[in-house]
């Protein structure tokens, strides 16, 4: 399991560790000590390094800045409860690397490269994960173009840089969502399945735009109708109508969240009917008014699960029953923690244990 990694680290002489308040996390507020830089350069990527995190120096010609060729994943490490360190699901988070990576026409990072640097820059910075329950190392793996050339082209030269970041217990507080009947996330056809940089650009302005009506977010509508749900924000939506798990399934304007696929497995181990179909905005409206529609959350590596407590459809406001104890979204939550912490068996082989 443990690969033995030679990846060169050069520590800083400074440590910021004891700068940072481990009772007040918040999310990405702190970046560890060090970065992972490896380059890519005559067709292939280049040895890995682990160095103090810092300013690169870049040119302001580098082509990912104009054309946006830029893809990133978001993942987390944990301590388990027997003190091993964790990272969750780093094949399936690689595999969608690639994908993202093919859709730019970067590079593919190979899965050697990707997860013996995950492990390097884990245990190079392993003093920055948070010991606490729901607390994690949030881990930032982001590939761009560093060519400088002004010609629109594909680029010859990457960079891949992990980051990472000591992250707490995301209490979300149940959000408010409009569905977005003018503005795009994504077509199909598009790059809405690929985690690149450029979806979220395009997406502030449409969610400013709700955030001053009174919104948290949005929820994305397809871009041929406004009829069908696509995604929310930066999460996967469910719901649970008629006591099934319904979400989306999978197209190209809906990025293949790893979270989403976790919960979904559970749910049929829990003996829940899953539904990953096309879901109208039509569909959910009358299970809001009819109240067949008990809970909807959103599913991402960030808050796992994040309670909807109203939905805004075309200007009325639907509101969701609070969550209860026996909760859908509660129970499967608490499963997968179990799981990723050790203290139920990880049947799926899900955990990369890694010390
Ligand atoms: C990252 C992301 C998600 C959630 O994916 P996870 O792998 O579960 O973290 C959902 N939607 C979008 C647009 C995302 O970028």
């Amino acid at each position: 399991m443990t690969t033995t990694t030679s990846i060169p680290v050069k520590r800083t002489s400074q440590s910021r560790l004891s700068t940072v308040d481990f009772s007040n996390l918040g999310f990405g507020n702190y970046i560890s000590d060090h970065m992972l830089v490896a380059k890519y350069d005559n067709g292939t990527w280049q040895e890995p390094q682990i160095i103090p995190y810092g300013d690169l120096l870049m040119s302001p010609a580098m082509l990912s800045l104009h054309y946006g060729q830029a893809v990133f994943e978001g993942m987390k490490a944990f301590h388990m409860t027997d003190g091993a360190i964790n990272i969750f699901r780093v094949e399936r988070h690689h595999k969608r690397l690639n994908k993202s990576l093919a859709r730019m026409c970067m590079p593919a990072i190979s899965e050697d490269l990707f997860v013996n640097s995950l492990e390097a820059i884990v245990k190079a910075d392993e003093a920055w994960i948070p010991k606490d329950n729901g607390s994690s190392l949030y881990l930032r793996p982001v590939v761009f173009a560093s060519e400088a050339k002004l010609g629109v082209k594909v680029s010859d030269q990457y960079l891949f840089v992990i980051l990472t970041s000591p992250v707490g217990p995301y209490f979300s507080k149940p959000v408010r969502l409009k569905v977005e009947l003018e503005y795009v996330r994504a077509a199909e056809g598009g790059t809405g399945f690929a985690k690149c940089a450029g979806n979220y650009g395009g997406a502030f302005y449409p969610t400013q735009q709700a955030r001053e009506q009174g919104f948290d977010q949005v929820i994305w509508t397809d871009a041929k109708e406004h009829k069908y749900i696509d995604e929310s924000g930066a999460m996967n939506i469910m719901f649970l109508l008629n006591n099934k798990l319904v979400t989306p399934a999978l197209s190209s304007s809906i990025l293949d969240g790893v979270t989403r696929n976790t919960l979904i497995t559970l749910a049929k181990d829990m003996g829940v009917t899953v539904e990953e179909r096309k879901v109208s905005v039509d569909e959910i409206e009358k299970g809001l008014q009819n109240k067949t529609l008990t809970e909807a959350f959103g599913a991402g590596t960030a808050a796992v699960v994040s309670p909807i407590a109203t939905i805004n459809i075309q200007g009325t406001d639907y509101h969701l029953p609070d969550i209860k104890e026996d909760s859908f979204q509660l129970r499967v939550k608490n499963k997968l923690n179990e799981i990723r912490s050790g203290t139920a068996p990880d049947t799926y082989n899900w955990n990369h244990i890694i010390r």
